[in-house]
């Protein structure tokens, strides 16, 4: 590899960083002028493999968590490092590009594009991958192939139901194989049995390796992950820990 072409490419690659957890937020604040502070002090650590809820009430910060979890804003004070890097560091391209290649997004109104195919949208996935146009398209029908849509691939969004649209959705999400899968509210949009479907999917995806974060007040939801991380008030109020927690404790 030459290091010096591409310098983030080779910290990622570096050993010791691909064996640090995914995503690391220490001391972080986010605070708006007016004096509202929507992160108070937010420490999290998001290990490989995870599948966990950040879970609390309309106002808790749980908007402001996640845009900052996904390199979409920056801090007040604090640091977040991804595969232990510092991304604060980084100008805006190469942030783009880190979210690019590491993160997958999945929201409550799925954000498809109306007139393109199941299978053009979840390739918009690898628009900021770097992946060669004509990868796109068998590794888009490759991950609706892993979200059981493979007899979908043509079809529009109109012609989807709620719970297969919120599939395609994470296909586009899947189809880097992120690092980290940030799901805002994704059954927020859904009937209680599409969205038990769509969690049952989650799960799925988890026990094949994935590791997902998902967004939401509705604590039911939230209990049933292996992990609830409850945020108040800008605050992380619980953490039920993941792996480490559990090594910890033994
Ligand atoms: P949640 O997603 O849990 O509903 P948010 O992260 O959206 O919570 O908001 C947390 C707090 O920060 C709220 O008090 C909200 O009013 C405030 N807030 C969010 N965004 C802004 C902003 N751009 N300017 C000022 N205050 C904001």
């Amino acid at each position: 590899m030459n290091r010096t072409a591409d310098p983030q490419s080779a910290l990622l690659h570096d050993e010791a960083r691909v064996l640090a957890p995914v995503l690391e937020l220490d001391a972080f604040w986010k605070s708006y002028p007016g004096g509202v502070h929507a992160l108070r002090g937010v420490s999290l650590s998001i290990a490989r493999g995870e599948l966990l809820g950040i879970v609390g009430p309309s106002g808790s910060g749980k908007s402001t968590l996640l845009h900052i979890m996904g390199m979409l804003d920056r801090p007040s004070e604090g640091q977040l490092r991804i595969h232990g890097l510092d991304v604060a560091a980084l100008p805006d391209r190469e942030l783009s590009a880190l979210r690019g290649r590491t993160l997958g997004f999945v929201f409550q109104q799925f954000h498809l594009v109306d007139g393109m195919t199941a299978t053009d949208n979840v390739s918009t996935g690898l628009l900021y991958a770097g992946v060669p146009v004509r990868r796109r398209k068998a590794m888009a029908l490759e991950a609706l192939a892993q979200v059981g849509l493979a007899d979908r691939a043509d079809h529009l969004p109109h012609q989807l139901s709620g719970g297969q649209k919120q599939r395609v959705a994470i296909a586009r999400a899947l189809v880097t194989r992120p690092a980290l899968v940030l799901a805002d509210e994704p059954t927020g949009a859904l009937d209680s049995r599409t969205g038990e479907a769509v969690m049952e999917l989650m799960r799925e995806l988890h026990a094949q390796g994935t590791t997902i974060a998902i967004i939401t007040h509705d604590r039911e939801l939230a209990a049933a992950l292996p992990r609830q991380v409850e945020i108040l008030d800008g605050r992380i109020r619980r953490d039920s820990g993941g792996p480490a927690a559990e090594v910890a404790a033994a």
